[in-house]
């Protein structure tokens, strides 16, 4: 038989990994980063554990359901593919994780990328041939292609009695601004409509860098939210602020809002309306004057939209402290509100608060919380009804468009229900008419 010249042979197989992403916009954009780099590096990436040579697992650690989500996800891809390299917040707690799965390959924290790929490259050698061409510019992206997370900060310097985040992702640590700006364009031209400004908190962007000036298609730009918001504005793409905690500073991109350059939307984590247990909860700018502040915001950008997330159930929460803050809600009318009962996350400061408050009236008080809530949220759309507003198409089933205004974040907020919108396609503008108003989504037909 005639040798097999290198010519005639096979060429290498191109080693396969399989990725499982879990958790909240941060952990989703620490996966995009890793995911971006294996491409870089002429990795595939595979649709199954069994197609695969190594799986990694991206967990999630901030509550305990979370945790055992991510722990059972990673006995999944132990089962099945038997290689597996785990990362994200649950990583920062690695005894944990080899606790419960003692022959994964390796652990890493959160937004650890070269970490993760020391560890893919040690039990998978990187390809000889690497395609770097084949990746966009803007990397890899598991975001529908007309939106996109745009991280802006890794970390936090607050210490919030309820939360382990710092612990498990460190300080706050601020993205160059040019960096972010250039990421940002590189999405806008790869057809990105709508820009998702996350972080742990946005409005303390540039702190750890003194605001200090950097570049941006040749200009100096501040490392500072009011400038990176004023940039991004001038993209062309919608811009959406999450994370923002009520500092000062935040009026002035509520002047940015009103003028249209950034969306009016504000997702500010109240978390509670009593001082007592804000202070309890060391949250940042807990002694601004809320509701003040939401008045006069609204008074400047008639169009805010506010979301924010409370905890109900916080140890040492009285009934009296539980109707201050419906009170709260039914005065701040809110536009969107998550409600969450408290958790207590291993290692988190407020677990040895005294007064625990029993699990049966944690989830009565949700239930108020939720039902108080709604009334709110069915007045604020029913507002809106005959009005016309833009939303951007998400998907288009038959001859109805699943779209969202600009009070509707992706997958946390409501949409609007567009009927007649024949033709329309995902990542399209549309101006719409409301017609209709229920709890939490919007009717609407084409203007
Ligand atoms: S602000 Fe508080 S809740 Fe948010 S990440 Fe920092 S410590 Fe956690």
């Amino acid at each position: 038989m005639a040798a097999r010249t290198p010519k005639d042979a096979a060429p290498p197989r191109v080693p396969r990994v399989g990725f499982v992403s879990l958790g909240c916009p941060k952990a989703l954009v620490d996966s995009e980063s890793i995911l971006t780099q294996l491409r870089a590096e002429g990795y595939d990436i595979a649709p199954s554990y069994e197609g695969s040579d190594l799986v990694v697992v991206n967990t999630c650690g901030f509550i305990d359901a979370a945790v055992q989500e991510s722990l059972d996800a990673i006995g999944e891809a132990m089962a099945a593919n038997g290689k597996v390299i785990v990362t994200g917040c649950l990583g920062a707690r690695g005894d944990v994780v080899r606790e419960a799965h003692p022959r994964v390959l390796a652990v890493t924290g959160p937004h650890a990328t070269p970490e993760v790929m020391a560890a893919v490259h040690a039990h998978l050698p990187k390809p000889h041939d690497p395609f770097t061409d084949l990746v966009p510019p803007q990397g890899i992206r598991l975001t529908p292609r007309h939106y996109a997370y745009l991280k802006i900060s890794e970390g936090c310097n607050h210490r919030c009695t309820f939360c382990i985040i710092p612990s498990m992702r460190g300080d706050l640590v601020s993205r160059p601004v040019g960096e972010v700006m250039q990421e940002a364009e590189h999405l806008v031209r790869a057809g990105v409509k709508e820009l998702l400004v996350i972080s742990q908190d946005t409005s303390a962007y540039g702190v750890d860098v003194k605001y200090r000036t950097g570049f941006w298609g040749g200009k100096p730009l501040r490392t500072r939210m009011t400038e990176l918001c004023e940039a991004l504005g001038g993209l062309g793409a919608w811009v959406r602020l999450h994370y923002v905690y009520p500092y000062p500073h935040v009026d002035e991109v509520i002047a940015l809002m009103a003028g249209g350059r950034i969306l009016p939307y504000l997702d500010v984590p109240f978390q509670h309306a009593s001082a007592r247990i804000l202070k309890l909860m060391k949250r940042p700018a807990a002694g601004e004057k809320t509701l003040e502040r939401i008045r006069a915001w609204r008074r400047e950008c008639p169009e805010l939209a506010i979301r924010s997330t409370f905890i109900v159930g916080f140890p040492g929460e009285t009934e009296a402290e539980f109707e201050e803050l419906l009170g709260f809600l039914r005065e701040a009318r809110l536009d969107r509100v998550g409600c969450f009962t408290y958790s207590p996350v291993e290692g988190a400061k407020a677990n040895g608060l005294p007064g625990a408050v029993p699990e049966e009236v944690k989830q009565e008080r949700l239930a108020r919380f939720m039902a108080v809530q709604a009334g709110v949220s069915r007045e604020r759309l029913a507002e809106k009804v005959g009005r016309e507003i833009d939303v951007l198409v998400d998907d288009v089933e038959g001859r109805i468009a699943l779209a969202r205004s600009s009070s509707d974040a992706p997958e946390i907020d409501g949409i609007v229900r567009v009927k007649g919108a024949k033709g329309a396609r995902a990542g399209e503008f549309l101006r719409v008419r409301v017609t209709a108003s229920g709890d939490h989504d919007l009717e609407a037909v084409a203007a």
